[in-house]
């Protein structure tokens, strides 16, 4: 079991050999030559070297539309994928535009691409957010599909829900990097749970 979540010395990051705690993944030398080798696999390495780029230019000055924009340029793409979730549609058309303005050729499909009523995959009246009416599913599945029939260079998902977005993810065969991780509560902030752990939202989470 790895605890660098919990580890409070960080050899790796200074890579201070000597200092490893246990549970340190960094004992397994063997491992480490193996990863190296596999940076160095067809289109790997200068994935990772741009993204270390936009990494660097952008730091603490560029937001994630503006990383993701220049990733795309660095990267020499040309046609964007946006999978985006109906109720951030306002979003996806604002990102859309943007990579239109850059010279980019965007795609972009909706969650409830194909209009499935939810019964048709097992889901019941009950699991409806409103039943006794017609809800459409969301269908990550169908927006990896479409994105990868029109063989996207890259893709970018806005607002999909838990779950969806590692439909997608799984399916997609283009690379693909989040520009917005839903939250419904904390304005598409997450992270504002985390920040208020120890304090006002000192909540159960299950
Ligand atoms: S890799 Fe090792 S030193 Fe770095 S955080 Fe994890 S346990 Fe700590």
């Amino acid at each position: 079991m790895f605890t660098c979540a919990e580890c409070r010395i960080l050899a790796c990051e200074k890579n201070d050999q000597s200092k490893k705690p246990a549970n340190c993944p960094m004992y397994d030398v063997e491992f480490y030559r193996q990863v190296k080798n596999k940076y160095q696999e067809d289109g790997v390495l200068t994935f990772f070297q741009e993204s270390a780029r936009v990494e660097k230019e952008g730091y603490g000055k560029w937001p994630r539309a503006k990383e993701i924009v220049q990733f795309c340029c660095k990267m020499d793409y040309q046609k964007i994928g946006v999978a985006f979730c109906g109720g951030l549609k306002k979003e996806a058309e604002t990102f859309v535009k943007i990579l239109k303005e850059n010279g980019f050729t965007a795609t972009s499909v909706v969650c409830k691409n194909g209009g499935i009523p939810k019964e048709e995959f097992g889901l019941m009246n009950s699991d409806k957010i409103a039943p006794d009416s017609l809800e459409t599913m969301c269908n990550p599945m169908g927006q990896a599909l479409l994105l990868n029939r029109e063989k996207t260079d890259f893709n970018v998902v806005i607002g999909l829900c838990v779950g969806h977005d590692s439909l997608f993810f799984k399916y997609s065969q283009a690379p693909a990097t989040v520009l917005i991780a839903k939250d419904r509560v904390l304005a598409h902030n997450p992270a504002g749970a985390l920040y208020c752990y120890e304090s006002y939202y000192k909540t159960t989470f299950k």
